[in-house]
C-alpha cells in the first residue's frame, strides 16, 4: 500500500471540512488557535513515517497526554492505579463530576478529567518531578527533545479552572487525592499544555501498535499492559462518544480538546490527526472524518 498516496487522498477528501466545528472556547488560549488547519501522520511499525498538511505544526495535546500518564503509572506501579480509578466508559462529558458523588470519589476511567487528575496525583506520589517523566517519555519516543508545555496555555487553563478545581476538591473530599489540590491541578494543566505535532504524537504512540515494544526491541510496557491501554482507549478515549468512534473508525484512540486524535492500529501503525474544530462531544470534527476515511480505505480496523 502506498501510504503517502492514501494520506494525500484523505487530505483531498476532507479538505471541504477544514475549519468546521468549534474551537475549545473554555480555554481562551485554545480559542485563539486558527481553525483552518489540518495535519495527519502515520508511523508504521517498521519506523517509516508519512504525513500530510500541517503535520509538523505543534498543537496542544490536551487529553492525549492522559494516555501517556496512564502508561507511566502502569509501568512504574503496575495495577495499583486501578484501586483508585475505574476502567468503564463514562457516557458522560470529559469534565463531568456527576458520577463522582455516587461512585464515592472513584472516577469511571483514567481518560475523563476526574480520572486523569487521580492518575496525575498517583504519578506525583511516584516521582517528585511532576511532569518531567512525561516529558522525558514523549521526547524520547518522538525523538524530539524540543517538546515542552506551552506556558500560555497552561496559564490560560489555570485562570479558567472552576470546573477542574471542583472535580479535584470533590476527589479530595473522598480521600482520592494524596497531594494538595493546587499541586495536582498545576501538574495536570502543564501536562495538558504540552505542544506536539501529529508527527511527534504518532511517533510517541508507536509502541502501542507494537505491543508495548519500541522499534529497537526495548519495552515501554509489557504486551499485556499495552493491550490494556489500547482497550481503555477503545472504550473510553472519546468522552461520551467512544461508541460513535468505534462505530465510525473502529480503532483504539484518544482525543484532546486541542483537536488532536491519536489512534492505534495494533500490529500495523500509529496515526495522529489534528484539526482544531470540535464537535459537541469535544472531538475533532475533521479528525473523526479523516480516521473514518483511513479505516474505510485501508480496511485497517480492529473490527
Ligand atoms: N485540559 C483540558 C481540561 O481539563 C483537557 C480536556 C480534554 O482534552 O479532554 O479541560
Amino acid at each position: 500500500m502506498d501510504m503517502q498516496a492514501v494520506l494525500e487522498e484523505i487530505h483531498e477528501a476532507v479538505r471541504p471540512m477544514i475549519g468546521s466545528g468549534t474551537v475549545a472556547e473554555y480555554i481562551p488560549r485554545l480559542a485563539a488557535v486558527n481553525p483552518d488547519q489540518f495535519g495527519m501522520s502515520v508511523v508504521m511499525n517498521d519506523g517509516t513515517s508519512y504525513g500530510v498538511g500541517d503535520c509538523e505544526v505543534p498543537f496542544s495535546i490536551q487529553s492525549i497526554s492522559k494516555v501517556f500518564t496512564l502508561v507511566l503509572t502502569l509501568d512504574r506501579d503496575g495495577d495499583e492505579i486501578w484501586t483508585r480509578v475505574g476502567r468503564e466508559p463514562s457516557g458522560a462529558a470529559f469534565n463531568s463530576l456527576a458520577q463522582l458523588e455516587y461512585k464515592r470519589g472513584i472516577p469511571r476511567n483514567p481518560f475523563m478529567n476526574a480520572g486523569a487528575l487521580v492518575v496525575t496525583d498517583h504519578l506525583l506520589g511516584l516521582s517528585e518531578a511532576g511532569e518531567q517523566p512525561l516529558l522525558e517519555l514523549l521526547r524520547a519516543e518522538a525523538g524530539n527533545p524540543a517538546i515542552a508545555p506551552d506556558p500560555l496555555v497552561a496559564a490560560s487553563e489555570a485562570d479558567h479552572a472552576d470546573r477542574n478545581s471542583s472535580i479535584a476538591y470533590l476527589l479530595s473530599s473522598f480521600g482520592n487525592l494524596r497531594n494538595p489540590v493546587g499541586d495536582v491541578l498545576a501538574h495536570y494543566f502543564e501536562q495538558c499544555a504540552i505542544a506536539m505535532s501529529t508527527r511527534d504524537l504518532a511517533a510517541a504512540g508507536a509502541f502501542l501498535a507494537r505491543g508495548g515494544i519500541r522499534q529497537d526491541g526495548t519495552p515501554v510496557l509489557s504486551p499485556r499492559q499495552a493491550k490494556r491501554v489500547n482497550a481503555v482507549m477503545l472504550t473510553a478515549g472519546f468522552y461520551d462518544a467512544a461508541a460513535e468512534f468505534a462505530y465510525r473508525v473502529g480503532l483504539p484512540g484518544k482525543s484532546g480538546v486541542g483537536g488532536g486524535i491519536l489512534a492505534i492500529v495494533p500490529g500495523k501503525c500509529s496515526i495522529c490527526v489534528w484539526g482544531p474544530g470540535l464537535d459537541s462531544s469535544g472531538n475533532s470534527m475533521i479528525g473523526m472524518a479523516a480516521l473514518d476515511e483511513f479505516t474505510s480505505r485501508t480496511g485497517w480496523s480492529v473490527f
